[in-house]
């Protein structure tokens, strides 16, 4: 695993702040998830590409033959670059046109529908492409509604309760289905509660007959500190492999078990690194301010996520409170009375649990440059993507000549 002493010489040969992705990591989520459940015939694992985009990262999944689970074409675009075949691809958009799954359809992905409009639309004019559908079960994964997409007042999937009407669609359309989805969204702690969602999903799935797989999504919870309660793999493998071999027997047919992880995959295995400003002294607290912001982090002051922070740059120091916080003009708070090793200024802090929507998510906010990817493997750092320059952020924007020409300065102000 990567050492304090190689994360410091990666700032200092690439600069920070810097992402840094430990592919070793990736690797051994990977090869855990599959073990688990080595039980069912047919596996397989669709990695959630806007966890973290990076096309090194796609290449690396494809080499360990995962899948991909796409939301917009130009994650499939991306998958097909990165060499994805065109049926290792699953689109689960939500709230797309018509139009952009059609374009999807006809590159070869699997297409998974998640409102009946489409469905019949798409139904009436493609009735010999196979489709999936997203199904919402209603049942509420964790307890943060931010990221629980399966509840009542979700916009995701279709109901359970508008089976009828859409089991009216495929009848009239003549279309084939071929999968059923759900995703129930980030943190599955209650592995009964998952299973619950299952049987849901076995039921609706019974009302078809050339279905080849059921696709579990993901929501698999990863631990953001030591203590934190995470996902019981292994014992979800054991439970859901045994019903889902049952329910394929029952079906007649062996289908293939699908899910779609993405924090499980890449989360841990990415740090953010910057470096620290100023160290503010105030009346009430001790503010380190970064080299960063939520242009480059957001996830804490979007969904109040922990992430870890050390100093890296003094590891042994006598450890004190602070409040970490970026150079953003808003509140951009990464945390509050940390417990850190003592911080001087030009110290690098080591975010963890930075792999998962960290970069992805990252923005030009502040007109700042989005940082560096550097890919961690075989002990080797590897550039993975340049951090932006000047011209990047200007590269779009169109200087449109002699606009403002005949414009007189505001008098008052001559
Ligand atoms: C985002 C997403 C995932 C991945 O979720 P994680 O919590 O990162 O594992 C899987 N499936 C769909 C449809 C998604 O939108």
């Amino acid at each position: 695993m990567i050492n304090e002493k190689d994360l410091l010489e990666i700032t200092e040969k690439f600069g920070a702040p810097v992402y840094v992705y430990e592919a070793e990591m990736i690797i051994a989520q990977f090869q855990r998830l599959n073990r688990s459940f080595s039980g069912v015939k047919k596996l397989k694992l669709n990695y959630a590409a806007k966890a973290l985009s990076n096309i090194s990262i796609l290449k690396l999944m494809n080499s360990l033959g995962s899948g991909l689970d796409t939301v917009s074409i130009q994650e499939v675009k991306l998958g097909l670059l990165a060499g994805f075949k065109p049926e290792d691809i699953i689109f689960t958009p939500n709230g797309v046109s018509l139009e952009e799954i059609e374009e999807a359809a006809l590159l070869g992905v699997q297409i998974n529908i998640d409102n009946l409009s489409v469905l019949e639309q798409f139904g009436n004019k493609h009735p010999d492409i196979p489709v999936c559908i997203r199904i919402n079960p209603h049942v509420m994964a964790g307890g943060n509604t931010k990221i629980s997409v399966g509840h009542i007042d979700s916009k995701f999937g279709i109901s359970i309760h508008q089976i009828p009407h859409l089991l009216r669609i495929v009848e009239l359309t003549k279309m084939q289905i071929n999968g059923i989805h759900m995703h129930t969204g980030s943190d599955i702690l209650d592995i009964d509660v998952f299973l619950y969602a299952s049987e849901i999903l076995f039921d609706t799935a019974r009302n078809f007959k050339q279905l080849e797989f059921i696709d579990f999504g993901s929501g698999f919870k990863v631990p953001y500190r030591s203590g934190d309660i995470e996902t019981n793999i292994k014992e979800l493998g054991q439970k859901l492999s045994s019903r889902f071999n049952e329910f394929c027997e029952d079906y007649g047919n062996t289908l293939t078990l699908a899910f779609e992880p993405g924090k499980f995959l890449v989360s841990e295995a990415g740090l953010f690194l910057a470096r620290v400003n100023v160290v503010k002294q105030t009346t009430s607290t001790v503010f380190a301010g970064i080299d960063s912001g939520f242009n480059h982090l957001i996830r804490p002051m979007l969904y109040g996520a922990g992430h870890e922070i050390t100093n890296i740059s003094n590891p042994k120091g006598r450890e004190r409170y602070y409040s970490v916080v970026g150079y953003i003009c808003e509140t951009d708070t990464f945390g509050n009375n940390r417990r850190i090793a003592e911080i001087s200024e030009g110290d690098i802090l080591c975010f963890r649990n930075a792999g998962a929507y960290c970069f992805t998510m990252a923005s030009n906010y502040n007109s700042r440059y989005r940082p560096a990817e550097v890919l961690w493997y075989q002990e080797k750092p590897h550039l993975i993507r340049k951090r932006e320059t000047f011209d990047d952020l200007i590269s779009n924007q169109v200087d449109v000549e002699n606009l403002f020409d005949n414009l007189e300065p505001t008098p008052t102000l001559k």
